[in-house]
């Protein structure tokens, strides 16, 4: 039987680090982390997103500013309050919620941002240092995976880890997460021939695909740390994982619900890239 890693637990001891960290930031320099969100639309699934990144600023003493422009937006109006918040001392990170409406070019907007305020690391200057192993901002989805296979205890060195999915928010840089830990790390994706034999040597599986209870017990390693990012809505609304959580949980060492595992460490990720790029103005 697997143990159950509790993201809301990771999460909140993290963001209770930040907490602290704040208040140290705003005592010794006068200086309060800042993070502007643009959203433009009504998508209801990010608008549940930015609320939630308002209340996590607001959790840990952040200052934050929201903007909900509407649909009909025009890209100049967009990259020129992208501009504006740039060159405001206020504000230590930016993030343009996704997706943005088919009107609107979301590589133009990402080019946009100051790469030293891009707190989802989305610029493409801060996927090349992820590549090259020097960066400050981690990309935040696989960095709430790395801190929750921390949280484990287990060394990642010289284990085989699975990554199913190729993304560049998940599945890319969560197998150059893996590698700069030193995994022996295979990144697993549609084309994947026989993908069970594959993820059958891992000792740490992350799976990323968007295909609720894709990865079953035949699939996994006994003893293997399994990580679920997936989020999937059943026909009931019930959220669910990429992984068939009965038949893998009694075959792995470790195991992330859905929900309560990656979910709840992304925003806590977001609000850790807030601190640091506050930090390296100080710098
Ligand atoms: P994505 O861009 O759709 O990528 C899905 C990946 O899965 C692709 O690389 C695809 O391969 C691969 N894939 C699809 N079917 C496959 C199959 N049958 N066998 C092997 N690989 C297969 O999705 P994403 O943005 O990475 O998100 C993945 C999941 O994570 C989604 O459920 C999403 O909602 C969730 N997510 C959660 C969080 C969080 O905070 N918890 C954050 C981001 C995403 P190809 O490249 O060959 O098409």
């Amino acid at each position: 039987m697997a143990k159950i890693i509790n993201g809301k637990e990771v999460s909140a001891s993290v963001r209770e680090e930040l907490k602290r960290e704040t208040a140290e930031l705003v005592e010794k320099y006068g200086v309060r982390p800042g993070l502007a969100v643009i959203i433009v639309g009504d998508d209801p699934a990010s608008k549940v997103y930015v609320n939630n990144k308002e209340k996590g600023c607001a959790e840990v003493g952040y200052y934050s500013e929201v903007y909900r422009l509407p649909e009909t937006t025009t890209q100049q109006e967009l990259i020129s309050l992208v501009k504006r918040l740039n060159d405001d001392d206020k504000i230590h990170g930016i993030l343009c919620q996704l997706p943005l409406p088919k009107h609107l070019d979301e590589n133009a907007v990402i080019l946009a941002i100051n790469p030293e305020k891009d707190v989802d690391a989305f610029h493409p200057v801060n996927v090349g240092r992820i590549m090259i192993g020097d960066y400050s901002f981690l990309p935040c989805t696989p960095a709430g995976v790395m801190k929750l296979i921390e949280s484990t205890g287990v060394d990642i060195s010289g284990k085989e880890c699975v990554v199913i999915g190729r993304s560049n928010i998940v599945g890319k840089p969560q197998a150059m997460l893996l590698l700069h830990k030193n995994g022996t790390v295979t990144i697993c994706h549609s084309r994947t021939k026989n993908l069970s034999e594959v993820t059958r040597r891992a000792d740490i599986l992350v799976v990323a695909i968007g295909k609720a209870d894709f990865v079953t017990g035949d699939m996994v390693k006994d003893g293997a740390i399994v990580i679920d990012v997936g989020m999937n809505r059943r026909a009931d609304g019930k959220l669910t994982g990429d992984v068939d959580f009965a038949s893998v949980e009694p075959k792995a060492s470790y195991i992330t619900p859905v929900p309560g595992g990656v979910g709840p460490m992304t925003i806590s990720m977001l609000l850790r890239n807030t601190m640091t790029a506050a930090k390296n103005t100080l710098k």
